[in-house]
């Protein structure tokens, strides 16, 4: 179909299924979609609609629609940067970006990773329920499906070479009765398809080794047991840190604003502290990833918003040893676009409910609603008391934190990872929605091997793969913590009661590797105010600490950077 009459057929979908006229134009197989809608989910629908023509490579949607925020470029701030040269630069420090940083460190290749937050992961990465998921709920033969199957392989290797909890627990999907029984073999074949390494049909006796107390109903299921639950702080800091060891530089609080190219090729960026000459750049931006694309005059797809929220359960409850799944839960997907959430434990040992999946108008809004938690709780507990009737009913008073996070989904609802097709040395790592953290040693992987042909950088023979982390007070025996005290007597001042963290390990995070400078950096490399107060004990004491190691006023310190101060003032003189 020539693309004038693609644009008519695109126009007249998307009229049928919204009742709203976009004017539609095409270009290099690019849909390009404008006028006005009466919501943002009709917006988004007509871009799904458009992004389902197998022609359209990428939807540009400026649809516009009452809530719709405009974008803004933030002011320049300084130019201390201006006079720098990489022969990399990736813009974003996600999960994405640092696991670029740290597989083009293997290099000869000078890189630095620009990101716009104070610290680094805390937009979709911090956000995520630190699942590495199976490939089971991927579509196959998509990139997203390659990069899921591809990255939950490599895990073991990563997090142990940068000393990260990782484990492996399984999706146990269970079956209620006998018509469910027959469906198992359906769910062996679609994880094997999958490419999920070696998924089990279990009987009741192999159900009770791994996931005691089911109902009695409960007498066969199927483990993929390739599912994993990783520390996803960890892995931030540990990526960044590993990467700046052998030799990746940081830029924090700097945010790309232009993109210089002369003649089609990189030149430069322009960002809030200055220009950084370079001739590759990446594009990790996350949810800002069309904006990067658009600077450098290559904008084909669009980031729409959609949002997740999860709660989260003290650790005294945990009922679930296993990322716990029913048909009934399989059945009730409430999005044609996301997995549907569930019931999954942490690392640390909380149980997690979630995420919900709600098409939204900002990129940033991280808003937690009564209403999400609400649709959680009364989706996933009745479940939970069904499957494990032996276990404490799920308790809301047993919620400690609720929180939400933005996907950063393309209409096609792939990701993107590919060279520019119009700037030579712009790669794209981009559309990474979930299953994203996953999948995200096979992304970088792939970057990798996309600037290695093209650029040919020589080995780095020094390159050092391993990473250790600090101390972990809570982690060691009496012995161990003598031994740390004697060393150190901060590590015997323990400052979050619920987490048993320490001000020695406080102390450590605030100064090594990427310094954590907020009460929430402190909180994602510590875990002091991850507990059962959410930092209600330990709050002013660390705001104290990191007052007096950074030697700045109390006033100064922020919750999570930018303007978040915590304290507004002194309420009274102390007399001397
Ligand atoms: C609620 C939720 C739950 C999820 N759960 C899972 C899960 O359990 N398992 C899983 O595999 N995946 C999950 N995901 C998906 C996963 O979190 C993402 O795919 C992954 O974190 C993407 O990483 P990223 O680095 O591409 O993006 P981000 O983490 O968003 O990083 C992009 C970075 O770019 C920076 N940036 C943007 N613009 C600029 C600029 N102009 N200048 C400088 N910096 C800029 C941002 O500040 C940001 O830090 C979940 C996502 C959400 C929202």
């Amino acid at each position: 179909m020539n693309e004038e009459k693609l644009a008519r057929t695109i126009q007249g979908e998307i009229e049928k299924a919204t009742g709203e006229k976009a004017a539609v134009s095409i270009e290099d197989s690019v849909a390009r979609l404008d006028g006005r809608f009466p919501s943002n989910q009709s917006a988004v629908d007509a871009g799904h609609i458009s992004a389902g023509f197998e022609q359209v490579r990428g939807v540009v949607n400026e649809i516009d629609y009452p809530g719709r925020k405009p974008f803004a470029l933030p002011q320049k701030v300084s130019d201390e940067l201006t006079g720098k040269e990489f022969d990399v630069v990736i813009v974003g420090g996600g999960v994405i970006g640092l696991a670029v940083a740290r597989e083009l460190s293997r290099f000869n290749l000078s890189t630095a990773v620009i990101e716009r937050h104070d610290d680094l992961g805390i937009d979709q990465t911090a956000h995520s329920n630190a699942m590495i998921h199976p490939a089971i709920a991927t579509e196959h033969g998509t990139l997203k499906w390659e990069m899921n199957y591809k990255g939950n392989a490599m895990y073991d290797e990563v997090a142990s070479q940068l000393d990260v909890d990782f484990k492996r627990i399984g999706t146990l999907v269970v079956a209620e009765n006998p018509d469910e029984e027959q469906l198992l073999p359906v769910v062996v074949e679609i994880a094997t398809k999958q490419k999920d390494p070696d998924p089990k049909e279990l009987n009741r006796a192999e159900l009770d080794r791994i996931e005691p107390g089911l109902a009695p109903n409960v007498r066969r299921g199927v483990l993929v047991w390739n599912t994993g639950i990783i520390s996803v702080f960890e892995l931030i800091i540990a990526y960044a840190e590993n990467a700046m060891a052998n030799g990746v530089q940081f830029f924090l609080n700097t945010s790309v604003t232009g993109v210089q190219t002369e003649e089609g090729n990189i030149k430069a960026v322009n960002t809030t502290r200055g220009t950084i000459k370079t001739h590759i750049l990446v594009n990790a931006a996350g949810m800002y990833a069309d904006r990067i694309a658009e600077l450098a005059g290559d904008r084909f797809f669009t980031i729409h918003p959609r949002k997740g929220e999860t709660i989260i359960f003290d650790k005294s409850y945990q009922p679930a040893q296993t990322v716990l799944t029913s048909f009934s839960m399989v059945a009730e997907k409430r999005s044609q676009y996301s997995k549907g959430g569930g019931i999954i434990p942490t690392i640390d040992g909380n149980l997690q409910f979630g995420p919900t999946a709600e098409e939204v108008c900002d990129r940033e809004d991280v808003s937690t609603t009564s209403a999400g938690l609400e649709a959680l709780f009364n989706r996933f507990a009745p479940v939970l008391e069904r499957l494990k009737p032996r276990y404490e009913k799920p308790d809301k008073g047993k919620i400690i934190t609720h929180f939400a996070g933005c996907r950063a989904a393309t209409y096609k609802e792939d990701f993107i990872i590919e060279p520019s097709k119009k700037v030579k040395g712009l790669v794209y790592a981009a559309g990474i929605q979930s299953p994203g953290l996953a999948s995200a040693p096979a992304i970088a992987e792939r970057v990798k091997e996309i600037i290695i042909q093209e650029w040919h950088p020589a080995e780095n023979t020094h390159f050092e793969p391993k990473r250790k982390r600090g101390k972990r007070f809570s982690e060691l025996d009496h012995r161990e913590r003598e031994e740390l005290i004697r060393t150190n007597t901060l590590y015997g001042h323990i400052v979050c009661r619920c987490e048993n963290a320490t001000e020695g390990e406080i102390v450590d995070a605030l100064h090594r590797g990427i310094p954590a400078k907020s009460v929430d950096a402190i909180k994602r490399r510590t875990r002091a105010g991850m507990g059962r107060c959410q930092g209600g004990f330990c709050m002013p004491r660390v705001l104290e600490i990191i007052s007096r190691e950074r030697s700045i006023e109390k006033e100064l310190v922020t919750k999570s950077g930018g303007e978040s101060f915590i304290l507004s003032g002194k309420t009274k003189q102390v007399k001397k």
